[in-house]
């Protein structure tokens, strides 16, 4: 059975109407209801990495994979203790340079919201969810020249490692922009997994550097949620 790997990135009350980057916004409270939904259903939430071999088809079990894009946190605040209380374990990519900083890649047209800092991180990952790498910047992966796209790959997991103290296996193209030159410079870089924003759940012959993922939008009702999850392809 295709496995649902679901995408977030603010866990936060979302701007109004018509605002830039609405729809990348969860309420903490809709948030709440999806996840105690899944366990419900009998899914079990995890980390990417923990989710791979079920994907694969090594494992088999009713799994759903978590991830945040951006490192955002308000994933710590309002996403992590959720996860916790359910025994759910997660992903969040992180942007390296906005570690204690912010969505600078999205100012001026998003509203400023801080990124998680080095003890939030350290935090998140003692508590057994996983720190996968969104390059240096959060750049524009075909478009920079190739020396500097591998600088952002590759540099991202070197700090990241040097932060949390564990290995960094996953890597989240930003903006779901990559090619096959995106993925080979991925793998060459020590990463076993990429993440895209195909918008579709992913089988058991995948490419594990363009492992596809459903985002979860602000509009999103509980039947686009189930529908993400459970019956649509
Ligand atoms: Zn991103």
């Amino acid at each position: 059975m295709p496995i649902p790997v679901i995408l977030y990135h603010h866990i936060d009350e979302p701007p109004p109407h018509g605002k830039f980057g609405r729809s990348h916004h969860v309420s903490p409270q809709t948030f709440a209801r999806q996840m105690r939904t899944l366990k419900r259903l009998g899914f079990h939430g995890l980390s990417l990495k923990e989710a791979m071999p079920y994907i694969n088809g090594e494992k088999y079990g009713r799994i759903a994979a978590i991830t945040f894009d951006d490192g955002m946190m308000s994933v710590y605040k309002h996403a992590m203790p959720i996860l916790n209380e359910l025994g759910f374990t997660a992903t969040n990519y992180f942007v390296t340079n906005q570690i204690g900083g912010q969505n600078a890649w999205d100012i001026p047209q998003a509203r400023p919201a801080p990124c998680m800092g080095k003890a939030e991180l350290l935090d998140w990952v003692a508590h057994g969810h996983e720190a996968g790498a969104h390059t240096l910047d959060h750049v524009h992966l075909p478009q920079i020249d190739r020396h500097e796209a591998e600088r952002q790959i590759f540099q991202s997991k070197q700090e990241l490692e040097n932060i949390s103290g564990q290995q960094v296996v996953s890597f989240a193209y930003p903006y779901g922009e990559e090619n096959p030159l995106m993925r080979r410079l991925v793998r060459q870089a020590g990463y076993q997994y990429g993440v895209t924003t195909a918008q579709r759940r992913a089988n058991t012959h995948e490419d594990p550097f363009g492992v596809p993922r459903y985002t979860i939008r602000c509009r999103d009702t509980w039947v686009h949620f189930l529908a993400k999850c459970l019956w649509r392809k």
